[in-house]
């Protein structure tokens, strides 16, 4: 089990700019984006990064395992970047969707934050429907 226990601790935990809302080519070509890569560089959880993200499967866009992504291809990386980081296995989770919550479940690790609060919206809107049926 891989669990995402080491998220909290990552060099860019809580950090956006790894997954920017600009996703053109060009903001991810930007200057800030080297800066970010440098992050990576000293990070020791790249092949975990990319086991969570799942980057190519999930056409990610940003900063990810020491690499910058666009569209799941590999457009820049890190210079402590190894081939062994890229290695993609299981299946791939939607992070931030109460999908991705159960895909955590399955696998038998706790949900990633994303995911986490996308299972409990969904919940609540659950419990609001049943509330707003129950009272007509
Ligand atoms: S490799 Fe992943 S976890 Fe580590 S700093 Fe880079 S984006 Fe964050
Ligand atoms: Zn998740």
């Amino acid at each position: 089990m891989s669990g995402t226990w080491w998220v909290s601790d990552a060099p860019c935990a809580g950090d956006w700019r790894f997954t920017p809302d600009d996703t053109s080519a060009d903001a991810l070509r930007s200057p800030m984006t080297r800066q970010l890569l440098k992050v990576c560089q000293d990070c020791p959880y790249r092949s975990r990064c990319i086991g969570l993200v799942l980057p190519r499967a999930s056409k990610f866009d940003g900063i990810c395992g020491g690499r910058l992504w666009f569209n799941g291809t590999v457009r820049d990386e890190c210079e402590a970047a190894h081939p062994d980081d890229l290695i993609e296995d299981g299946s791939y989770i939607p992070h931030g969707t109460e999908a991705g919550a159960r895909a955590h479940n399955r696998r038998g690790e706790p949900a990633c934050p994303l995911c986490r609060e996308a299972g409990r919206l969904a919940q609540a809107r659950r419990r609001a429907k049943r509330r707003k049926r129950a009272s007509d």
